[in-house]
């Protein structure tokens, strides 16, 4: 077996965790293949080949519209694509991804595009079906339940086989970068309420997106809640900025490390992103009453 192909049970012969190049770290992603299922074709162009032609594929399920998940999905053109009906609309027109990332006029619009077209090789694909929330799809033996995770993008799903106590879940990654909600269709209260959606499943193995497999219920659980402190020490670092009497915007706290610690991979981009992610924090801290709107920025109440 390929050494980015590992069988998740011993008792199972038709379930295997994919991981992804670089470990599945972005702009990779992780897959699972379940009989001829395939969630996800993230893992490069390279394995999707070998993928293909050690295993008989028949549906591709993805787990939400982001690039890292469905790129390179020529390769298995020729194999229906499924996903939740929200993804659908944008997978069948990349071009709105530009939207949806506040990239659409900016500078980095043509760096973009070409990243997707000739780089990661995502462009316009039919889904030929949809599942929603609590459907039950029957592959093999086995009984994959959908459970709609928004959050961290519209759309976004795991997938579940109760049974196994096994789950796919996609981008609630567990990733020490930490939850990311940088599209326009991301949402914090909806992120936070997935992830406790999560921890109430009766879980002992999990594959998600962008950190691999986990074993263990008392693993995961911790993982998991972690994983969601992370929204809070991002929103205590934007408080500790912001002052009694003069407005502060977000973008003025790009470059911060509030929440790239990096900058150096396609830095226009993570930038975009970044300003997306802090202005969320703040509309909410605002809601919340935490923080006040004055001309053109916050202050602290
Ligand atoms: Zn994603």
């Amino acid at each position: 077996m390929s050494d980015f192909i590992s069988q998740i049970y011993e008792d199972y012969e038709d379930l295997f965790f994919i991981q992804g190049r670089n470990g599945g770290k972005v702009p990779f992603s992780n897959c699972v293949l379940i009989a001829d299922h395939l969630i996800d074709t993230g893992i490069s162009p390279i394995y999707l080949k070998k993928l293909k032609r050690k295993f008989t594929i028949n549906k591709v399920l993805f787990s939400h519209w982001h690039d890292d998940h469905i790129r390179d999905n020529k390769i298995l053109g020729d194999i229906p694509f499924y996903c939740h009906p929200k993804c659908k609309p944008i997978i069948e027109d990349i071009d709105k991804l530009l939207d949806l990332y506040a990239i659409r006029g900016t500078r980095v619009e043509e760096k973009f595009k070409v990243f997707l077209s000739d780089v990661i090789n995502v462009y316009n694909i039919k889904i030929k079906g949809t599942f929603n929330h609590g459907n039950i799809l029957k592959i093999g033996e086995h009984h994959l339940e959908v459970i709609n995770i928004p959050g961290h993008s519209i759309g976004h799903c795991a997938f579940y086989i109760p049974t196994l106590k096994f789950a796919f879940i996609g981008d609630i990654d567990l990733s020490k970068f930490g939850p990311w909600y940088g599209g326009l269709d991301s949402d914090i209260d909806d992120f936070i309420n997935s992830i406790d959606k999560i921890i109430n499943l009766d879980l002992q193995t999990i594959v998600t997106g962008h950190r691999g497999l986990f074993k263990g219920a008392s693993l995961i659980k911790e993982e998991l809640i972690k994983y969601k402190t992370i929204f809070q020490k991002r929103e205590d670092k934007i408080l500790s900025h912001l002052k009694e009497n003069t407005p502060i915007n977000s973008a003025d706290l790009l470059e911060k490390n509030i929440i790239y610690k990096d900058y150096t991979f396609f830095k226009p981009f993570l930038l975009a992103m970044e300003n997306t992610m802090i202005e969320k924090h703040l509309k909410r801290m605002r809601v919340e009453d935490k923080i006040s709107q004055y001309k053109e920025g916050y202050i602290l109440c």
